[in-house]
């Protein structure tokens, strides 16, 4: 299969190189550096926090060509090697410039198993657009991942190749980026290929944890449904280490296991009142939110509605949360971080929108404990001022309190949202599975545990990460196990 995708990228190539040309004479690069960026098309703050509808609503055609034929088509693009798949971003950008839809969507899934979410949910201004020539002239780069959408979007559905079936059986874990990109990996290569999920909804993250208003479900439930049609088997409501053993799968004639099964364990910073009624983790509120439509007609799940809700931390998570509690009727919801907004690991285009909606910012604060009343319900936190010192171990200022400055704010629900940890049932429930001191499952450099015909990829190893590269892990994963097993 790498040779067919090496043999494909070369076909792509040399066939492109004479149309490529004819759009670089088409207009000067002068001419292109003068064309602005194209802006997104957005729902109105106003109304969108009323509701649960996709914020960014794409490009029209008109401006994606626009945007496409901005790219200078580079020598040596910046943006490939910004991209921590590599996808081929010159080759897809200059099928949509010449109004090749299906061309550019091709491209993109040579290389990416999930481009209309990868388009949606990557972080783009640190990834390709970084690297992007543009930025050299100090101007916007080209908007890769929102061509990336559109390609996605409107390309026809593609066929997915298949190799004849080889009659091995392969379990994977976990139905996040990870898995899905994985499994349909190996499925074209002839594989039986069965996820186990243990929640009631495939996708991971993608379907629990990013709200609609981010990436709408059937945008993931599409890419679900090209894996079924090709062969994939899901099997939903399955904790492997609980309803089925590691054991059980071998004995049942699975010749290679894939683990997937994400960050989802949630952090909590310790503190005095961290059991109060009100105070919970963001996986818990996404989950209650996105999965189990607490807050929709018709479901009985409850989650609370604060009027004043405080989210704990910086990061897409803590963003998610705090847009998601505004969504739910919160009249004052604010994010409580220890750094500055320019810190904040959350993706630029989140912390804009959570600005525009209305989300107040207390940087440079730090929880330090939370109050309640006689119900045992919280009613405030207590708050460390800080202030930046020195770079530490992640190159950010490092936050250090300033002494004597505690403020108390009053609040009705406080989430936080400080980080995951690897999930723990399948690494504890495997004998003989190196596990690092971080909870993660070691692995080599072909993603292969200790355990020879176990592999493993995705936040499970990594250790929380993004969905990109949990993406690239499915797929080196399924190439480094079907060498194996051939
Ligand atoms: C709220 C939120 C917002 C995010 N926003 C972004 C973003 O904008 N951009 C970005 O790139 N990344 C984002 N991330 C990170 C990204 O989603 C993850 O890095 C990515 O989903 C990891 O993929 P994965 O397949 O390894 O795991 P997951 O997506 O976590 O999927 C793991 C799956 O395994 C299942 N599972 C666990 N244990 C078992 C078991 N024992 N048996 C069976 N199934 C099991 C879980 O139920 C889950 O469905 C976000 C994360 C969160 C939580």
């Amino acid at each position: 299969m790498e040779l067919d995708k090496k043999r494909d990228i070369s076909e792509l190539t040399s066939r492109d190189a004479t149309w490529r040309r004819e759009l670089r004479d088409a207009m000067p690069a002068a001419q292109r550096t003068a064309l602005p960026r194209a802006t997104m098309n957005e729902l109105d703050p106003a109304y969108r926090v009323t509701c649960n509808e996709e914020v960014a609503q794409g490009l029209t055609l008109e401006q994606a060509l626009g945007e496409a034929t901005r790219c200078l088509d580079c020598p040596n693009p910046g943006c490939v090697t910004g991209c921590p798949v590599g996808i081929d971003i010159p080759s897809f950008v200059k099928n949509i410039q010449r109004g090749d839809i299906n061309g550019a969507s091709r491209v993109l899934r040579l290389t990416s198993a999930l481009p209309a979410v990868c388009g949606r949910v990557c972080p783009q201004e640190r990834q390709c657009e970084s690297k992007c020539i543009y930025n050299k002239m100090h101007r916007a780069p080209v908007g890769i991942g929102w061509l990336e959408r559109y390609a996605a979007d409107h390309a026809s559905k593609v066929e997915v190749e298949k190799a004849p079936s080889n009659g091995k059986k392969i379990a994977v874990v976990g139905s996040g980026p990870a898995g899905l990109s994985f499994a349909g990996s190996m499925i074209a290569r002839g594989y039986q290929v069965t996820v186990f999920e243990a929640l009631h909804q495939i996708g991971g993250v993608l379907k629990y944890g990013i709200p609609e208003f981010r990436l709408p479900n059937d945008i993931v439930d599409r890419e679900i449904e090209m894996l079924e049609e090709s062969g994939v088997t899901f099997v939903k409501d399955v904790v492997i280490g609980k309803t089925i053993s590691y054991d059980q799968l071998v004995e049942d004639g699975y010749v290679g296991v894939f683990v997937a099964s994400g960050a989802g364990l949630p952090r909590f910073m310790g503190i005095e009142g961290e059991n109060l009624i009100g105070v919970m983790s963001s996986n818990e509120f996404l989950t209650r939110v996105n999965l189990m439509g607490a807050g929709r007609p018709g479901y009985a799940t409850p989650v609370r509605r604060g009027k004043v809700v405080a989210v704990i931390g910086g990061g897409n998570t803590a963003m998610d949360s705090v847009r998601t509690a505004l969504r739910m009727g919160a009249e004052r919801a604010i994010i409580v971080y220890r750094r500055g907004k320019e810190e904040m690991p959350a993706r630029a285009e989140e912390i804009h929108h959570a600005t525009q909606e209305g989300v107040e910012f207390m940087t440079l604060h730090n929880p330090v404990a939370y109050r309640g009343n006689e119900r045992g319900e919280v009613t405030s936190m207590l708050l460390q001022k800080m202030e930046l010192g020195e770079p530490d171990a992640s190159g950010r200022r490092s936050p250090q309190p300033v002494p004597g400055a505690i403020v108390e704010v009053p609040v009705d629900e406080v989430i936080v949202s400080i980080g995951v940890s690897p999930n723990p049932i399948v690494p504890n429930s495997i004998s003989g599975l190196n596990v690092s001191k971080r909870g993660t499952i070691e692995v080599n450099d072909d993603l292969q545990s200790s355990i020879a015909t176990l592999y493993a990829g995705g936040d499970i190893v990594r250790g929380g990460a993004t969905v990109i590269l949990a993406m690239g892990d499915g797929r080196h994963a399924a190439e480094a196990m079907h060498r194996a097993l051939s």
